[in-house]
């Protein structure tokens, strides 16, 4: 059962008398665990369709789904709570807070969760500090922690509310080739160890290639799925 869905989704922005339209009729489904690639030239309107599949836009047309609940037409407060609880985010640039350690940037998600057991939680964030392979560093701060620690950090910040799904816009934008291979091959492992699906908006080939399945936009449209 997917755990993300598209049906037939339109954006266009209006801008006073200026409307630019930027999707159509795009139709996509990632399931349970799938690594997913979304791939095409810069303005082809990737991260809209990111936006909208996270909830943060809403489209012109068509329907959305996150976790088998359709998200077109919900209230402003019940798609904050859904993006809560089933949806996680890593960005180009790792956003961390540079005056908190690696451990506490893991767990800021949890202070907005209404239901935070603290323990809990914090046992998690440990486990998944050392599953990306930080230990070490647990009580750094950002400054003190490389391009790619930072990011590993931003993907356990992006996992500790056991998200279904994991919205990723360039993850590795911002990495040396050794540094973005390692972001990889940790989603990889990642997703088929939680179950988690990770869709992954990307410019770089080599790391389209190495997800279990590629989507193609060009100019709004979805031209070609592989894999
Ligand atoms: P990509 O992520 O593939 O580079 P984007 O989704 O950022 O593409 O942008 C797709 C198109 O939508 C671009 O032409 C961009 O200028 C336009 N666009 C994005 N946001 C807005 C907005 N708020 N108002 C008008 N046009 C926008």
């Amino acid at each position: 059962m997917s755990v993300l869905v598209a049906e037939h989704v339109d954006k266009t922005f209006v801008n006073g008398d200026v409307s630019t339209p930027v999707l159509h009729d795009v139709s996509l489904r990632v399931e349970p665990g799938e690594l997913v690639a979304l791939v095409g030239p810069s303005g082809c309107g990737k991260s809209t369709l990111l936006s909208i599949l996270g909830t943060l836009l809403s489209a012109s047309a068509g329907r959305c789904e996150l976790a088998r609940i359709t998200t077109t037409g919900c209230s402003d407060a019940e798609l904050t709570a859904m993006r809560n609880q089933h949806l996680g985010f890593v960005f180009q640039f790792h956003h961390l807070l540079p005056d908190f350690s690696a451990l506490e940037n893991v767990l800021f998600p949890i202070y907005g969760s209404p239901t935070s057991d603290r323990a809990r939680a914090e046992a998690r964030a440990r486990r998944l500090i050392e599953r990306v392979g930080l230990s070490s560093r647990i009580d750094f701060r950002p400054p003190r922690l490389s391009g790619g620690q930072k990011q590993r950090i931003a993907v356990a910040r992006a996992l500790i509310m056991r998200p279904k799904v994991v919205l990723a816009d360039e993850p590795t934008g911002n990495l040396d080739r050794e540094s973005s291979d390692e972001i990889l091959g940790l989603l990889r492992e990642l997703a088929s160890d939680e179950g988690t699906a990770f869709l992954v908006c990307t410019h770089d080939e080599s790391i389209a290639q190495r997800c279990d399945r590629v989507i193609s936009l060009v100019d709004g449209r979805v031209v070609a799925t592989t894999g």
